[in-house]
């Protein structure tokens, strides 16, 4: 019997997609489910992507894209890396990929060796793991715990590296937390990573417009001038423009790197449907005047689940500074019994209990290494986030 590469033993089908999955499965069966789980923004693409898009296809921009990019969204990324976070990257130093987790899984594929270790600020985003061991490398992950507002220390960054550490993988707004990270803190691990020259740093900033309060973003080549050689910018088009099924991502380093990646990138899919290229770059150059709007919606949904949230007996949240996630914690609800009959013994017995018994899908935080938390998208209509809240508190009040 042929058999499937041992590559994959390792690699799991994610908790949010399967979370999601059951959401539809429920949905089919007729139940009313409120899916929380998805890290998907619920507004349309830009019109104006469209219709660049549209344009592009009519004027016969259908042929083979080059491997990293056509000349015209780089220049468009070039600019919003100038104007966005005073990086210099030329048309040289900038490839495009179908997603910001396609970027990652090929600066992984084109650096990585057997026995490499990457260090993950945990909780993270749940592919990031996977798609290191994808590679052949180790996962490290740090713990940054509620009480450090879930943010990275340096006392515990410089404690995982090693001389076998290939990585540092930086995620702030982060997911599933929603923290970010201010100058200061970010200089502070930057401290670090400056005494670690023989270490590359991947920051996946896809959540940077999606920061509240007069929160400043900040990424770390910007923070940190001397460590530019050394860091991998990643970005993208899915949530900042809510743009997530036209698979654009892009990043901006240090030459050597990214003509690896893009080599990468020519062999695995050959490149970026050309137009979504001329989408991406329609939104680039375009008005961001949506990225204001929509971020003050945010705002407004994540005040109202917090103070919902706040009102529930066992629960322990944190305020996020950004994307658009609430990370609760759950210990003083470990231990009880659902009213379907369910012992909540961890978080996934929590979210599969709230998931089946109240219809509201969620996913738990041992799926971004953190435990016992579950993580909530706000991605969603007040109206489904209003219904969503009093269903929580119902479970939770009926926990005994
Ligand atoms: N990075 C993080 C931290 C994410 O949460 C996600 C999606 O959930 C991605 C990257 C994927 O982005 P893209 O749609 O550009 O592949």
């Amino acid at each position: 019997m042929p058999t499937i590469a041992d590559r994959l033993k390792n690699v799991s089908i994610s908790a949010s997609a399967a979370m999601t999955q059951r959401a539809r499965e429920l949905a089919a069966q007729g139940v009313n489910v409120i899916s929380l789980s998805a890290g998907e923004p619920d507004f349309a693409s830009p019109t104006h992507a469209v219709e660049a898009a549209h344009a592009a296809a009519l004027a016969g921009d259908t042929k083979y894209p080059t491997m990293d990019g056509t000349p015209a969204l780089k220049a468009a990324i070039s600019r919003k890396f100038k104007r966005e976070n005073n990086l210099d990257y030329d048309a040289s130093q900038i490839v495009v990929c179908g997603g910001g987790k396609q970027v990652i899984f090929n600066a992984m594929l084109a650096t990585c060796n057997p026995g490499d270790e990457v260090v993950i600020p945990a909780p993270s985003w749940i592919s990031y793991a996977d798609i290191v061991k994808f590679a052949g490398a180790l996962p490290v992950q740090v713990a940054c715990p509620q009480e450090a507002g879930f943010k990275l220390r340096a006392e515990d960054l410089e404690a995982a590296i090693t001389p076998r550490t290939k990585w540092l993988f930086l995620n702030f707004p982060n997911n599933p937390t929603g923290a970010a990270c201010s100058r200061a803190e970010m200089k502070a691990i930057a401290d670090v990573m400056l005494r670690h020259p023989h270490v590359w740093i991947m920051t996946d900033d896809i959540y940077e417009h999606l920061i509240y309060d007069d929160f400043e973003f900040c990424t770390i080549a910007e923070v940190e001038p001397r460590l530019y050689d050394r860091v991998l910018t990643v970005n993208g088009a899915s949530k900042a423009y809510a743009m997530t099924g036209w698979r654009l991502g892009f990043c901006g380093g240090p030459k050597d790197l990214i003509s690896a990646i893009a080599n990468v990138n020519g062999q695995n899919g050959g490149g970026t449907a050309t137009v979504v290229q001329a989408a991406a770059a329609a939104v680039l150059d375009g008005p961001q005047d949506l990225l204001f709007e929509r971020a003050a919606i945010y705002k407004q949904r994540r005040d109202f689940v917090l103070s919902e949230l706040a009102k529930i007996d066992g629960l322990k949240c944190h305020k996020p500074e950004g994307a658009f996630y609430i990370f609760p914690n759950i210990s003083g609800l470990i231990g009880k019994t659902s009213k379907g009959g369910r012992k909540i013994e961890s978080d996934t017995d929590f979210v599969m209990a709230l998931v089946n018994e109240h219809h509201v899908a969620t996913v738990q935080g041992a799926a971004y290494g953190m435990s016992p938390f579950f993580r909530i998208s706000y991605a969603t209509s007040m109206e489904k986030l209003t219904e969503a809240c009093a269903r929580i508190s119902q479970f939770c009040a009926e926990l005994r």
